[in-house]
């Protein structure tokens, strides 16, 4: 079955009873018994609910995974793979990373002995080289925010299968429609379903996707230990978002080159990062391990510090704020935004300064956001 198929059906047969054609929310939390321990194969809503189980079934199948498992939120989904370690383990991890998946590991998991080191996984040595024989995890970002370096997932895959280590890749930016990290070597595969996956910036969530039967059970016994999981309602809403996913990233890619494009060569334009540039770095490895280059822009505007700050204030087709992969256009300013909290030497060594602007190019028209883009360029 196509990528677009499994979307719209799988996990989704007509409801039994009542031959409903869309998956119900089962707002329930427990399941009548017909005698002691007698059930439906569902008992208690934290450990099986059948929306989530809809859910998970679906988007196990667009990651080519055999299991799935949704969580509450992305964050909860990476809690989820970190419970399989324990104190003294050691985790490799791409430096290019999500804030808050960096605060998890250095606030929380850090206090519990494990320990991480973080490495520029766009060359695939610094992760080799960081492996120590307390390695349990490399965790990588590929296309990586706000960036949008790639790693070789094949290559670390097989360097890590060959030394007992597990990899985990947080697949949210590229999305399953255009790569699928457990085909390439990954162990596990992790989303925040909150950006393109639920796609309308209306419900937060989390998935973990494997092949492996052993670290299935363990992600399982988790979920449901800890209880990081999502509600019927939001499985619904991710499940209803998920169906048109295929063609919401269509549109989000042809808008993205066009305005990767715009921005290329525009006199007020410094720098554009785009995997669909000839001119990106990494453009042959995204062309070999991605199916396209995603609904990601960042650039960095000439002119003084302020100069990027007034852009974001001069837009009206994108909305000033934080997240990604909505139907709607939405700008960030990382530095002001989404990675304040790193410190300015860290931050402008890895190429996030005051004038890199983030572009989370949405499906309106594509005159209209590009014409938004040349007013706001113009206004400044
Ligand atoms: C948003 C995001 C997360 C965190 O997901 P939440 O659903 O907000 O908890 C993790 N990784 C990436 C790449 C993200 O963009």
């Amino acid at each position: 079955m196509e990528f677009a198929t499994k979307a719209i059906h799988v996990g989704q047969d007509a409801e039994p009873i009542t031959g409903a054609t869309i998956v119900p929310i089962f707002q329930t939390s427990t399941y009548t018994q017909s005698a002691p321990g007698v059930h439906k194969g569902y008992d208690y809503s934290r450990t099986v609910n059948p929306t989530r189980v809809a859910l998970e079934r679906c988007l196990a199948s667009l990651e080519n995974a055999e299991y799935g498992s949704c969580f509450a939120s992305g964050m909860a989904a990476t809690s989820a793979v970190c419970n399989m370690l324990s104190a003294g383990d050691h985790v490799v991890v791409g430096d290019d990373l999500y804030g808050g998946t960096f605060r998890l590991f250095d606030k929380v998991f850090k206090r519990y002995g494990v320990r991480f080191d973080y490495v520029d996984a766009s060359s695939s040595e610094n992760v080799a080289a960081a492996i120590t024989a307390a390695t349990k995890l490399v965790w990588l970002e590929t296309p990586t925010n706000p960036l949008l370096k790639l790693c070789d997932l094949r290559v670390i895959g097989a360097l890590c299968k060959e030394r007992g280590v597990r990899v985990a890749v947080d697949n949210t930016f590229a999305t399953p429609f255009l790569q699928n990290p457990l085909d390439l070597g990954a162990d596990f595969v992790v989303h925040s379903t909150t950006k393109y996956i639920g796609g309308h910036s209306d419900t937060v969530g989390g998935f973990v996707g494997t092949n492996d039967k052993t670290l299935h059970d363990i992600v399982k016994f988790h979920q449901n230990a800890v209880g990081g999981i999502p509600g019927p309602f939001d499985c619904f809403l991710t499940l209803r978002g998920v169906k048109t996913l295929a063609v919401r990233m269509r549109e989000h890619e042809r808008h993205a080159r066009a305005v990767a494009a715009y921005l290329d060569g525009h006199p007020s334009v410094e720098r554009v990062y785009y995997p669909g540039l000839p001119s990106h770095p990494q453009h042959e490895l995204a062309k070999r391990q991605m199916r396209g280059f995603g609904g990601m822009v960042s650039c960095v505007l000439k002119g003084g510090p302020a100069r990027a700050r007034a852009f974001a204030s001069a837009v009206r087709v994108f909305s000033l704020a934080e997240s990604l992969g909505g139907v709607e256009s939405l700008l960030c300013h990382p530095v002001s935004m989404t990675h304040g909290s790193i410190p300015k030497e860290i931050r402008e060594a890895r190429g996030v300064t005051d004038n890199l602007l983030r572009f989370s190019v949405g499906i309106e028209a594509e005159s209209d956001i590009i014409a938004d883009i040349e007013q706001a360029l113009a206004a400044v």
